[in-house]
């Protein structure tokens, strides 16, 4: 089993949706923001190959939406989800599956493109695509909260295809030999991250419970999230095991690292150790 990291660009949001309570005056030190106070992040998507199955996880914004839309995320970079698989020698024809964390625009927009005709359709069309009930249930009815993030030509095309399959709410589950879903209701209702175990040891895909490295410690909780207290146990919960048993975690929004391991420091608390290649 091999991950590839697929590199989908990079886009911006406000520095203070992303670092929820965390003061201004500390988090622009780390991710300077424009003059809007938006900052950069990455939209890093990860090719699994399992040897037999091609598995695409989470497509980034994708680029079918209006210039009005685009201006608002500000998407930039050198790279695309296209470009990085063509890197690969992969075509859209070649990906088996493609695995969505969850549903919110940033995460699945590429899965799906816009006809010339204004109809919508797969963009890899030979692939099965995987989310769940409970996450999907609230993705095609979404709160207030999270109505911005759930853009419905993103997503009821994959039903209309014939190809959606739905994937057991249930942490620990086995879903392919080596890969294991695990799931986190704080940022959005039953969230799937993926436990990955690869030659080069075990890999946690953290999709938005640790968007990046300064995630890690407790404060740092996206405001974007529907329920933060549920983030704070579920950060605990998984720092906890991923330091026990050597999880390195990708980090899918980090602008400046793909992967990480971690350390305990003098206070006891759990921090980011060093970057590590995938
Ligand atoms: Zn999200």
């Amino acid at each position: 089993m091999k991950i590839h990291i697929v590199h989908s660009g990079y886009f911006k949001l406000d520095g203070g949706a992303m670092f929820g309570v965390v003061p201004f005056t500390m988090w622009k030190k780390l991710n300077p923001p424009d003059e809007n106070h938006l900052c950069p992040w990455a939209m890093r998507s990860i090719l699994i190959d399992t040897g037999d199955r091609k598995i695409l996880v989470d497509t980034g914004m994708g680029d079918k939406q209006d210039a009005k839309f685009q201006s608002h995320f500000h998407p930039h970079g050198e790279e695309s989800l296209m470009s990085s698989l063509k890197k690969l020698n992969l075509s859209p024809e070649d990906i088996t599956d493609v695995f969505h964390t969850h549903l919110h625009f940033d995460h699945c927009g590429g899965s799906i493109v816009k006809n010339d005709d204004g109809s919508y359709a797969l963009a890899f069309p030979n692939a099965t695509y995987w989310s769940n009930q409970k996450h999907w249930d609230t993705a095609i009815n979404p709160n207030a909260r999270e109505r911005a993030s759930f853009l419905k030509e993103n997503i009821l095309p994959m039903e209309a295809s014939g190809q959606l399959k739905m994937i057991p709410v249930e942490d620990n589950y086995e879903w392919l030999p080596g890969i294991k879903i695990r799931i986190s209701n704080g940022h959005t209702e039953a969230m799937m991250m993926l436990q990955i175990e690869t030659d080069q040891g075990t890999f946690l895909y953290a999709a938005d419970l640790f968007p990046s490295k300064w995630h890690i410690p407790m404060p740092y909780v996206m405001a974007y999230d529907i329920r933060p207290l549920v983030t704070l146990e579920e950060k605990t919960k998984f720092l906890e095991e991923a330091l026990a048993n050597d999880y390195k975690i990708i980090f899918e929004h980090d602008p400046f690292t793909l992967a990480g391991s971690l350390k305990r420091n003098e206070r006891g608390r759990i921090i980011f150790d060093q970057e590590v290649q995938v």
